[in-house]
């Protein structure tokens, strides 16, 4: 199922985003700041954003790029990455999520995809599958692509599930978190980019154009994330941040 292909309506962007964001966070036709590393697409149109449906939190994801103007496509095939600008790895549970992309082959096809310049944001169950390490699971199938360590369910029980007003880099004004049984960053390497903290630990970090974020901004009811990694996706944010 396709999105209607209409732009985005500029109006009914928050009025907090960045510059180059609200220009057009869908909008390709602006001239990337370093187009050789990027990947070939087309020089303008909607950007295509893919979120992969194997399991788990990935329509609300759809919604909101959706909302934004992107083209969207639910990624159940490594063939279907063909032509994206960036894909979405949900929340839900890292372990079936492992088991499923090495069953439908986006264990190989993913780092392909990231290695050929596509975008990749793991939200929660993500972003565990897009970091280097997972403290005290060392054999749990990642993916590799961002250099993190993360622990799994680590905000501990009693508050396993909460939401906090964020600050996000290149996000003015406060962003609600929800956080839901989520990882906790226990260490980011040399050049990844923190974007935001919480109780003195990274809670959205970046490096290149890949994303990687404890919390769900796909459940707050505001864009405005999703917006940022577009931008980061399509070239039009510059330096990791706009403002
Ligand atoms: N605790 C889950 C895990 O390990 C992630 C939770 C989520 O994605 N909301 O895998």
């Amino acid at each position: 199922m396709r999105a209607p292909e209409e732009p985005a309506n500029p109006s009914s962007r928050p009025p907090t985003l960045p510059a180059e964001v609200s220009a057009g966070p869908a909008d390709a036709s602006a001239e990337p700041a370093d187009a050789s590393a990027r990947p070939a697409r087309a020089p303008a149109g909607p950007a295509r954003v893919g979120v992969l449906a194997l399991q788990g939190a990935f329509r609300e994801h759809r919604l909101a790029f959706e909302r934004l103007g992107a083209e969207v496509r639910e990624v159940r095939k490594p063939a279907q990455l063909d032509g994206l600008d960036g894909v979405v790895i949900p929340g839900g549970e890292s372990t079936t999520m492992a088991k499923l992309m090495a069953a439908y082959g986006f264990d190989r096809a993913l780092p392909a995809f990231h290695a050929a310049g596509g975008g990749v944001w793991g939200t929660c169950a993500g972003a565990i599958a897009v970091a280097f390490e997972i403290d005290g699971y060392p054999d749990q199938p990642r993916l590799a692509l961002l250099d993190l360590a993360v622990a799994r369910n680590a905000y501990g029980r009693q508050v396993a599930s909460f939401e906090a007003d964020l600050d996000v880099l290149g996000i003015p004004g406060p962003f609600r978190g929800v956080f839901i049984r989520a990882p906790r960053i226990l260490r980011v390497g040399e050049g990844v980019e923190t974007l935001s903290v919480y109780d003195g630990d990274p809670v959205a970090v970046a490096q290149g154009r890949s994303v990687a974020s404890v919390f769900h901004p796909e459940l707050s009811g505001d864009d405005r994330f999703h917006a940022l990694v577009l931008a980061r996706w399509i070239g039009t944010l510059q330096n990791g941040v706009d403002s």
